[in-house]
């Protein structure tokens, strides 16, 4: 299939031009001459550029206001509820996720759209989130107490399949009894799930608030920070010269805000109190120079599956470039995670595609409703212009 006429539009370049898509792939890039036996799709200029990546997402959460009905959820039952949620994220033009898992049956989803049995994006996938004792996420995670468990817990999800490893440096909003200020791992506790985490060669991944997690996670060797709420200058200094990336998930808060009157007392509260710190964090990092890696915490309250590409506008709304925003959320969100090939129109990377009405870099919007979706190169939501009958 050819692409032609478009501006292609990725993180680093902005060109007219011609897309070749051939066996699921980016094939060539450029000014290209038709070849006898494809099919055609005039663009007429419209932008084509990268799927969405999004490193921070939750399928096993939908935007209810406490985890408390998920927790009663049967694993079969997680596991519907998850496949629409991976289906909604598609459709809507995310099509690289991280995914935080629970109670290890992401795993069995990412298979099952490996397969090709339930649609769904790339996923790189954890086990469940580690976690104190009563600490945030407990519910739907593994508990663990000490260096010793620390490892164990890593090495468990290791055997299982995990990707990438995530815990919990502080409480959080949305568990009640834990504070997002306090940190609630040891330094002996970190130091033992980084460096089981990198014996694997894996990525370690950690949810954070308050400045002082964020110093003791970034000191231990982390390698992204998710919500990075209350970062002190000190912390943003650490974050650089550590090398972490930051994933800023400004719609977490973003939502519940929004919604408060809706929202459970305990996660309202504690989001009144944070979101105002977590926007000057997140200006403050950008202007100092942090890596940032787009992710939505979707799945939280009133953050739902397929809103994804709001967090672009929410990170140029507050301090990113828009093409920094865009970066963030396609080939730094790719790299960070380990999606190799994804979030660039590179030849010989996955044609995971999107078709855009108007300028995304004027108009960050215009991603909440692409026209069409491609995922290795086939339609999976939406038009092109030559037609309905495309798919
Ligand atoms: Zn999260």
């Amino acid at each position: 299939m050819l692409l032609r006429d478009a501006r292609l539009l990725s993180s680093t370049d902005d060109h007219e031009g011609d897309l070749r898509v051939a066996d699921g792939l980016i094939d060539a890039v450029g000014d290209l001459s038709p070849r006898s036996d494809e099919r055609i799709v005039d663009l007429d200029g419209r932008t084509l550029m990268p799927g969405l990546v999004d490193a921070h997402v939750h399928f096993s959460l939908s935007g209810e206001t406490s985890v408390e009905s998920v927790v009663e959820l049967s694993d079969a039952e997680l596991a519907l509820v998850e496949a629409r949620n991976a289906r909604k994220t598609l459709e809507s033009g995310v099509t690289g996720t991280r995914v935080m898992a629970a109670r290890g049956v992401d795993l069995d989803l990412q298979r099952a759209v490996t397969r090709g049995d339930v649609p769904g994006p790339r996923m790189v996938v954890n086990d469940r989130s580690i976690t104190i004792t009563g600490g945030h996420g407990h519910h739907l995670g593994r508990e663990i107490d000490g260096p010793v468990d620390a490892r164990k817990a890593v090495r468990e999800q290791v055997k299982r399949g995990a990707e990438f490893i995530k815990f919990m440096t502080t409480g959080g909003v949305t568990t009640p009894g834990t504070d997002p200020d306090r940190v609630a791992l040891t330094d002996d506790e970190l130091d033992a799930l980084v460096d089981e985490t990198h014996r694997h060669g894996l990525h370690a991944a950690t949810h954070v608030h308050g400045a002082d997690g964020a110093k003791a996670a970034a000191l231990a060797g982390v390698d992204t920070i998710e919500h990075g709420t209350f970062l002190d200058d000190e912390a943003i200094e650490l974050l650089v010269s550590e090398d972490v990336t930051l994933v800023p998930t400004l719609s977490a808060p973003h939502y519940i805000v929004r919604n408060v009157e809706w929202a459970t007392a305990d996660s309202a509260r504690k989001t009144d109190h944070i979101y105002e710190a977590h926007l000057e964090s997140f200006a403050r990092a950008v202007d100092a120079g942090v890596r940032i890696a787009g992710g939505t915490d979707a799945g939280t309250p009133f953050n739902y599956h397929g809103s994804n590409a709001a967090e672009i506008t929410f990170m140029i709304e507050h301090g990113l470039s828009p093409r920094g925003a865009l970066a963030a959320m396609t080939e730094t969100a790719a790299e960070t995670v380990g999606l190799d090939g994804c979030g660039t129109l590179e030849p010989g990377t996955d044609a995971d595609l999107l078709v855009v009405a108007g300028d995304p870099l004027e108009e960050s919007t215009t991603l909440n409703d692409p026209e069409a979706v491609l995922f290795g190169g086939d339609l999976v939501s939406g038009f092109l212009p030559d037609g309905p009958t495309s798919r």
